[in-house]
């Protein structure tokens, strides 16, 4: 498949979003960029076309690499035993759905309060602060030891995070999230902050694909108990509550963030796109529109038995 012709094919789709906003420094964003690369595991080779090698900020696709790192640190068990895996029917930085529902978890890891919950997990260890494990973890699982902070879109962040400030101290008083909300929130918003490659989330798709082990080295990165967990969780919350649509539409486990990014998990294939424009429910246009033919073209979706 052409992933050049993909990317002209796609491109118009772009008018139908518009980059996020309600963080003011991904506003300035160009919409107007659309990336791939695909990481074939079996052949070891990355093919990419587009704006591939156009840093962007992680956002919430970091969720899925703290959840990844949480469980190295804690054990799945652990993990599990204090998130759910169900879509909420609410946006993704919800402070409604626990209230209503009383429910003592986050209903998954990829919504802000479970995301938030999660990297609350992660402790200080050797005196690297939980931040700063979380990015060299990211540096080793996308294998690109460039990945660095960004401080203007993490000040950003830090200025508009209030949803996110109400959504920690909501798990503190409910006795959830029981470590310091500070170190929390500061985990959270920079790990939100990290600038990436499509590139990079292809070889993070890769290790998931791979059953946890890079197939760049041979070295197992992660547990395959964590790499189908993760992929699970995914394919049934990684593109909000629209995972359902998309699961029919694509059928490959797929996490998208409000800075354009998104990584998916095929059997073979691990896939990285990149595209600012969102839709309503803060999902990438042309970068869903392009993995669906991808998934099409390539027979990708894992449904298809
Ligand atoms: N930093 C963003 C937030 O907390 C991440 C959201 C996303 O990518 N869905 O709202």
């Amino acid at each position: 498949m052409n992933l050049e012709d993909a990317i002209q094919e796609n491109w118009s789709r772009i008018d139908e979003g518009q980059v996020a906003t309600y963080i003011p420094a991904l506003a300035e964003v160009d919409p107007y960029q659309l990336g791939v690369c695909l990481y074939n595991v079996s052949d070891d080779k990355l093919d990419c076309a587009g704006a591939a090698d156009v840093r962007f900020a992680i956002e919430s696709v970091s969720k899925v690499i703290s959840l990844l790192y949480a469980i190295e640190c804690l054990g799945l068990k652990a993990v599990e035993d204090c998130i759910g895996t169900r879509q909420t029917g609410f946006v993704f930085d919800t402070i409604l759905n626990m209230e209503i529902t009383k429910e003592d978890k986050p209903a998954n890891p990829f919504v802000n309060s479970g995301a938030i919950l999660i990297s609350s997990l992660i402790e200080e260890q050797d005196q690297q602060s939980p931040f700063d494990q979380i990015l060299d973890f990211t540096r080793q699982i996308c294998n690109d030891p460039q990945i660095t902070l960004d401080e203007d879109i993490y000040q950003s962040e830090l200025r508009t995070g209030d949803r996110n400030r109400s959504l920690a101290y909501y798990l503190k008083a409910r006795e959830i999230l029981t470590n310091d909300v500070t170190t929390s929130l500061e985990t959270y918003f920079k790990q939100c902050s990290m600038m990436v490659t499509c590139r990079d989330l292809a070889n993070l798709g890769a290790v998931l694909a791979n059953d946890g082990i890079a197939p760049w080295n041979n070295e197992r990165m992660i547990s395959s108990d964590a790499a189908t967990y993760v992929k699970s969780v995914m394919m049934t919350t990684g593109l909000y509550n629209e995972s359902g649509t998309y699961s029919v539409k694509i059928g490959v486990p797929t996490k998208s963030g409000v800075g354009g990014g998104l990584v998916a998990a095929a059997p073979n294939y691990g896939i990285g796109i990149f595209s600012p424009s969102l839709d309503q429910a803060g999902n990438i246009v042309a970068g869903l529109a392009l993995l669906e033919q991808l998934s099409k073209e390539l027979d990708l979706g894992i449904f298809k038995y």
